[in-house]
């Protein structure tokens, strides 16, 4: 018999890729499906997925353990967003309201709004303030299904301020939050004081914040921002390639706004992920095949700006690159934090289907992030991250949109949350 220490029953249907590798091309939507399924698990790992009929033949509580009931609900891994920026301060709601009455994004950054504007909130706030914010956050995350999110720094902009981001980071994550994978974004923008010696900004990423950055294990991993607004592919590719030789992984915010050739930089550089991806070329989505790179999609961020185009998902499947949808959670170009909306957008707006948008949200996004073989599936081995949503199909996640329908939320082999 298989001892356990938690049982969920009364799961109407259970839908999870399986295996610890991206799933590519046709593979993407094909899910593993039970009904009137049952999990078990013991400390923090999985030790059993079947029927409710082979739980009662193979499975032993524990005395003490507990037997939770999904009340008829579906179970899915928990959601694994894999692009977030999530240790700012202040919202942006009024840019908003201009930008409803047709003001655009570049208006707005012109007159120092925009990213700057979230630079200077986030520079006035403590570290202490940063991770109570964060805290917050990751409560809210762990509400809408997110058991794991990756968090980007770069609204400090300066040494310190980049590393205060990282830091509220580390110290708002505890038992019972997502664990959070930290990004060193130095390179999201040049800040105000630095303009027109661009150079000496970049020189202070490369010689003092990545080393401290790296020397501290404050980030797994560094990304840039290729934009004409921003930095171009031959500055990335510096700060990336420094970061490279300090050991972290790379990311890259590419081909957005324009085809800036920054998808085939993330697979020279062997980046883990590029994100965005709105304008890549052919030769873009076939260089980020050969190399394996992920394509992380934001379509709530396309959404929000009411972007004409959006990323190729077709393309980037057919050609075998990894897909990942992610939010892009950021209080200027898209403050939603819900994996489900991100999902349901990604079916509605750049045509994936229920299936390959729920293995893109949880498996593909882990592999993405260095989790694959922990987390982003329902399976014996697994650590227990996994969502019991108050549907009786995982068809009603984006038929129903909008409307978050969680039950219960297990992190760690415990119930983290319920409604
Ligand atoms: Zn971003």
């Amino acid at each position: 018999m298989i001892e356990a220490d938690l049982v969920v029953v009364g799961i109407s249907e259970l839908a999870t890729p399986q295996g610890s590798s991206p799933r590519l091309g046709p593979q993407l939507g094909r899910l593993h499906v039970l009904q009137s399924a049952a999990i078990a698990c013991d400390g923090e790992r999985i030790v059993f997925v079947g029927t409710e009929q082979e739980l009662a033949q193979r499975v032993q509580l524990r005395p003490g353990g507990a037997r939770v009931d999904g009340a008829g609900g579906t179970a899915l891994p928990g959601f694994v967003d894999a692009h977030t920026h999530l240790p700012f301060a202040g919202w942006r709601d009024d840019e908003f309201i201009e930008r409803l009455g047709g003001a655009s994004y570049s208006e707005i950054a012109a007159r120092g709004g925009g990213i700057l504007r979230t630079v200077s909130q986030t520079r006035a706030a403590s570290e202490e303030q940063l991770a109570q914010a964060v805290q917050t956050r990751l409560r809210q995350l762990l509400a809408l299904g997110t058991t794991t999110v990756e968090a980007k720094s770069g609204y400090g902009l300066t040494l310190a301020d980049e590393l205060k981001q990282l830091r509220a980071l580390r110290s708002a994550a505890g038992p019972r939050t997502p664990e959070i994978v930290p990004t060193f974004l130095g390179a999201h923008t040049v800040p105000a004081e630095y303009r027109g010696r661009r150079e000496a900004y970049i020189r202070l990423l490369i010689d003092e914040a990545l080393p401290r950055v790296a020397e501290e294990r404050l980030a797994e991993y560094a990304d840039a921002f290729v934009d004409a607004q921003a930095f171009s592919a031959g500055e990335a590719r510096q700060v990336l390639q420094a970061a490279k030789g300090l050991g972290l992984g790379l990311r890259l915010h590419a081909d957005q706004l324009a085809d800036d050739g920054a998808a085939q930089l993330a697979a020279e550089l062997g980046a883990a992920s590029a994100d965005h991806l709105e304008h890549v070329s052919q030769p873009g989505i076939e260089a980020l095949a050969r190399a394996g790179t992920a394509a992380v999609l934001l379509p709530a961020a396309a959404f929000f700006l009411k972007a004409e185009q959006r990323a190729p998902a077709r393309s980037l499947i057919q050609a075998g690159v990894p897909l990942v949808v992610a939010t892009d959670f950021n209080p200027g170009t898209a403050p939603l934090e819900s994996m489900g909306a991100a999902l349901g957008l990604a079916c509605l707006t750049a045509g994936l289907s229920v299936d390959e948008a729920i293995t893109a949200g949880t498996l593909n996004a882990a592999c993405a992030l260095g989790r694959g073989s922990d987390v982003g599936t329902i399976e014996p081995g697994k650590r227990a991250d996994f969502v019991i949503h108050r549907i009786p199909n995982r068809n009603h996640l984006v038929y129903r949109f909008g409307v978050p329908r969680i039950g219960q939320v297990f992190a760690r082999g415990q119930l983290a949350y319920a409604c």
